[in-house]
């Protein structure tokens, strides 16, 4: 039975109108394993989403740096509709247009797949941002034909399949990437300028990139981080993803998230992004 929740479709991504919006605790059935008819045949010729997070373990467990990963494996189309820049992982050059890390036995990368291939046969919406309302996913069905996990009997609700697939467990880390794309700064369609767009797809996606910016630059000549703090983005891929929202909200919308030294403000240093 197709619900609507009437409340909070307005203003979502048109291709969700004739989705089946999910609650929470709302079951659907699906399971995905070899053995269906369409085993290995979805991972091609598709459009995956990369979050901060999925580029970060995607390089790791690739054993490249993060520029290296988004120069092999990442594609980021340009479209005017969009405030900010979106990554997608880059298919096969090849007629079929294969995920590069398709195995025969299913996923080559399962543990640190992206969050799009975790999510599927859910798809999640925001609702664009509104001054003081913090905004709530809107998640939905897909209802692929050639999908044969659809019948299969295993019942789920959206909150037991998130847990399963691990997406509950990165929330901890992917929620500083939400609240900056679905910030209330964009209300009414402001855009950044191509500077700060920049700043962006720096921070969240070339953390290697990120870490050299804080400790080559005068970075941290410019703003005072608590010394333990330093320490842990000097190592800690997960601490530096953390920060970088942290810092993005400075940059970015000049929330007072970062404290400038009184040194830097008065010799002049104190520009907003500090670059
Ligand atoms: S990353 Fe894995 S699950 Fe995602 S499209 Fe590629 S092979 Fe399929
Ligand atoms: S089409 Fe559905 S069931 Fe088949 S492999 Fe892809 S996700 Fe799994």
């Amino acid at each position: 039975m197709t619900q609507k929740n009437k409340g909070t479709t307005d203003g979502l991504p048109y291709a969700m109108r004739d989705k089946r919006i999910l609650q929470k605790d709302q079951k659907f059935r699906f399971a995905c394993h070899a053995g269906l008819p369409c085993f290995n045949t979805c991972c091609g010729d598709v459009n995956i989403l990369l979050t901060p997070l999925d580029v970060l373990r995607l390089s790791r467990s690739r054993g490249l740096a993060t520029g290296e990963f988004l120069s092999r494996h990442t594609l980021s189309p340009f479209t005017k509709e969009l405030h900010l820049p979106v990554l997608l992982l880059k298919m096969n050059d090849d007629e079929d247009k294969r995920c590069p890390f398709l195995a025969e036995q299913g996923c080559g990368v399962y543990g640190d797949r992206p969050w799009s291939c975790r999510m599927y046969p859910l798809g999640m919406g925001l609702p664009p941002a509104r001054a003081g309302v913090e905004p709530e996913p809107v998640y939905f069905l897909f209802a692929d034909d050639f999908c044969a996990g659809r019948d299969e009997s295993t019942e789920w609700t959206v909150q037991t399949w998130l847990a399963d697939q691990g997406i509950t467990a990165r929330e901890n880390l992917e929620e500083g990437y939400r609240e900056i794309v679905s910030h209330p700064w964009f209300i009414g369609g402001r855009q950044l300028e191509p500077r700060r767009i920049e700043l962006f797809h720096m921070a969240f996606y070339n953390l290697d990139k990120f870490r050299e910016f804080i400790f080559d630059s005068t970075f941290l000549d410019r703003f005072e981080l608590e010394d333990d703090l330093v320490e842990q983005l000097r190592d800690g891929d997960e601490a530096l993803l953390k920060f970088a929202s942290r810092w993005l909200r400075f940059a970015l919308f000049a929330e007072p998230t970062m404290k400038v030294r009184e040194s830097a403000s008065e010799a002049g240093l104190s520009e907003q992004d500090g670059s």
